[in-house]
């Protein structure tokens, strides 16, 4: 563990090397082979907040497995590429990204506060660091000499991945777009990385014009803890909406039990379950993968127990369609 990377004034702490955690979790490379491999492309980073949930000595815990590079990442599956969503020819110019009608998705960072082993921009050509900021002024141009968008969604990488400042500077020069009603912010940090919601933070937040949706991203209800329960009432108390997404894992949370549960834990913290994704067939991440025979069966299991508002919409993206597809049956 090494701590580094500073934000809003705080040290933040993560583990960057797989043995270190394994050491925590009183589990040994034996039982837990991990890949140097995979790590050298897409390196190994987890939050304090995330590992102190994992449940220790237990090598199928749901989300030591999302963190975790193993050796099946580096092999090649046929069907599973680089770029399955076609993003690069989406790209509008760096770091802008529309697709779907009334909205721009803008990258302003490709930095996360922790490293999805089945992430769907693994392989994205991020450039150095800074590049995507850099070219933010300009997307944000872009973005105010088109009036059919209403709604800037912000991902990444993480947007919560800027400094206060830099995130402060972001928000106000979106609030100059006169046409510009929404801004929606894709983040993992409230949940992994829950300090990061700071007095100061939600102060720049409150201090917006824009109504402001938030979309998390949580997979398992062991994800949610005493913690970040508090970070995740302050941005409700703050009237901002607050969605979430998953992606349907193989051996994570491929059943209706897990999903129920999930839904259930969203709901008491005032979350929307919004989308449940199929995997994107993403180059090494092939061994994440629930067929859609599965996928279909656990669905209509876990609609005949949920109420209507705690079901996620069960979708997949096609590149070159209008929206998400909804997976039907
Ligand atoms: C998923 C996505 C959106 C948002 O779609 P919603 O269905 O409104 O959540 C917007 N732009 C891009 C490029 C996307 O991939
Ligand atoms: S937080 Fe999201 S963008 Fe970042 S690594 Fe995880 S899935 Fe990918």
């Amino acid at each position: 563990m090494i701590p580094r990377n500073k934000t809003g004034n705080q040290t933040r702490t993560y583990f960057t090397n797989p043995l270190e955690l394994l050491e925590k979790l009183h589990l040994t490379a034996e039982q837990m082979p991990f890949s140097a491999e995979a790590i050298k492309d897409f390196h190994f980073k987890v939050p304090m907040a995330y590992v102190d949930k994992i449940q220790p000595g237990t090598p199928d815990d749901p989300l030591l497995r999302q963190i975790f590079p193993v050796h099946q990442e580096v092999e090649l599956v046929p069907g599973y590429i680089k770029d399955p969503l076609d993003e690069a020819n989406s790209l509008s110019q760096p770091g802008l990204l529309q697709k779907y009608h009334g909205r721009a998705l803008l990258l302003v960072t490709p930095a996360c506060a922790i490293n999805c082993r089945y992430c769907f921009r693994r392989h994205y050509p991020y450039e150095d660091k800074g590049h995507l900021w850099k070219q933010t002024a300009q997307n944000i141009q872009l973005i105010k000499d088109d009036l059919s968008i209403s709604e800037v969604i912000l991902s990444g990488g993480d947007p919560l991945s800027l400094s206060d400042s830099k995130f402060k500077e972001l928000i106000t020069m979106l609030q100059t777009i006169p046409h510009l009603k929404r801004l929606r912010i894709h983040t993992r940090f409230p949940v992994v990385e829950p300090e990061r919601i700071s007095d100061k933070f939600l102060n720049i937040l409150a201090a917006s014009q824009l109504r402001i949706i938030m979309v998390l991203h949580i997979n398992h209800a062991q994800e949610i803890g005493s913690d970040n329960q508090k970070s995740l009432l302050k941005l409700h108390k703050q009237q901002i909406t607050l969605l979430n997404q998953s992606v349907l894992l193989k051996g994570i949370n491929d059943n209706a039990d897990t999903l129920a549960a999930l839904s259930e834990t969203l709901i008491d913290n005032n979350i929307i379950p919004y989308y449940l994704h199929i995997l994107d067939k993403i180059q090494g991440s092939a061994h994440f993968e629930v067929t859609d025979f599965d996928a279909k069966i656990i669905y209509q299991q876990l609609k005949s127990r949920l109420s209507g508002y705690m079901l996620p919409r069960l979708v997949r993206e096609i590149p070159g369609e209008k929206s998400k597809t909804p997976v039907t049956f």
